[in-house]
């Protein structure tokens, strides 16, 4: 994952642009991703897909020709989206179009203009307190013309046609946690999955903040109705805990299988409850899909003091964190893989598991007891009212030692599998 993130640091990436297509060009290098390039003008819903933007090249010049702001250095010098200029303008002038951080001096900000077409550039708040008076030269050698948005997009099939959708933002430049973190755990989840038989269909989109996904929902309104659970992915590589935000109809089985896996990890986390704030949650969860969407990352976006400049870098973005986000990620999916319904078929008085050989086939000691007692649970909960995630829930053990306790006994005359009722 890292490694990944590497490659893509330094390309100036946006919501539209040559830099989004690279970096989805690259991760297809990795999965079998399809790039979908939407024109521009196009509606989606409230919204239009907007002119693209590609930047080669912008500076700032002082009297004496030496670049004091210099976007080859740092991509994060220029505002994102600004509009093309080359003049002359005195100090004071100048300074309408300077964004600095007085509180972290060493670091550039991230700014962008999407919405509104002017420009701008960003640099540290020591870079900015030394700019001399006098007359600078300023130059931006942007295009901001028709074109396209660009988007990846993966399906991989499962034995159902419900989808888990596992949704990412990479419109941002040279920022880590936020989100290239994301990207780089998104593309390894597919990666692990491709290799795995799947009970769902995974659908990952590799998609512009906001305007990608609304653009995507206007244009899949049938394949949206599909989706069963789905997760955004977002900053996923800080030393901060975890945090999931629920889904916002808030009980659905990704916001319970979520909980479930963060609960058992014996590490600290935080669940919070839908906001209309975010990431592209808010498009999933927008009242008129509703979709068991829910986020999980580790410190929320505007929550660490990095977030949204120079130093979410690779200082902040560590392996073991990425690792760790990846694998409560797989646990996520584990459950959801797995959560059924059995019935036990013997409910009157317990069975006895020694003469159908449950003791001995699972080993002796403590690992003995907890599948015994796992399957003790799952035999007084395989009613038909309770799914083997919820069977977890009250056990208060792994989801994974009730699905191998089920999976004995399936295998015995103790159970079937069966529907809710
Ligand atoms: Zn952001």
């Amino acid at each position: 994952m890292i490694t990944l993130m590497q490659r893509l640091y330094p390309i100036c990436r946006s919501i539209t642009g040559d830099g989004l297509r690279q970096t989805l060009q690259i991760i297809q290098e990795q999965i079998p991703l399809t790039l979908h390039e939407v024109p521009t003008g196009t509606q989606a819903f409230d919204w239009t897909v907007p002119k693209e933007w590609n930047v080669r090249d912008a500076y700032v010049k002082n009297e004496r020709g030496e670049k004091v702001i210099d976007f080859q250095k740092h991509n994060l010098h220029l505002v994102n989206y600004s509009t093309p200029i080359h003049q002359k303008m005195p100090l004071a002038e100048l300074k309408k179009h300077l964004h600095s951080l007085p509180d972290y001096p060493d670091w550039i900000p991230y700014r962008t203009t999407y919405y509104a077409e002017t420009w701008g550039f960003c640099l540290s708040h020591n870079a900015l307190s030394a700019l001399e008076e006098g007359t600078y030269e300023v130059y931006i050698d942007s295009t901001l013309e028709e074109g396209h948005l660009t988007y990846g997009e993966l399906v991989l099939p499962g034995a159902t046609e419900e989808e888990v959708l596992i949704s990412t933002h990479c419109c941002h430049p040279s920022l880590c946690n936020d989100n290239l973190a994301g990207i780089a755990l998104a593309t390894h989840l597919a990666l692990h999955l491709s290799e795995q038989e799947r009970r769902y269909t995974y659908r990952f989109l590799f998609l512009p903040g906001t305007i990608g996904a609304i653009t995507w929902l206007s244009q899949h309104e049938a394949q949206a109705a599909r989706i069963q659970h789905g997760l955004v992915v977002a900053c996923v590589g800080d030393p901060g805990q975890m945090t999931y935000k629920r889904s916002r109809r808030g009980d659905t089985a990704i916001d319970r299988a979520v909980a479930h896996v963060l609960q058992l990890k014996a590490q600290p986390y935080e669940i919070v409850d839908f906001s209309p704030y975010g990431y592209d949650e808010r498009q999933y969860c927008s009242p008129g899909f509703n979709l068991a969407v829910g986020s999980l990352t580790r410190t929320p976006h505007g929550r660490f003091p990095e977030y949204h400049t120079s130093a979410d870098n690779f200082d902040l973005v560590q392996p073991q964190h990425l690792a760790d986000s990846l694998a409560t990620y797989l646990a996520v999916l584990n459950v959801l893989e797995h959560n059924q319904i059995v019935i036990n078929q013997k409910p009157k008085g317990e069975p006895q598991l020694g003469k159908r050989g449950l003791y001995g086939s699972l080993g002796g000691g403590k690992s003995t007891q907890d599948s015994v007692m796992a399957m003790l649970w799952v035999l007084n909960l395989a009613d038909g009212h309770h799914t083997l995630l919820e069977i977890a829930e009250k056990a208060n053990v792994e989801f994974e030692l009730i699905r191998r306790a089920a999976a004995a006994l399936l295998a015995t005359d103790l159970c079937i599998s069966g529907e809710l009722v």
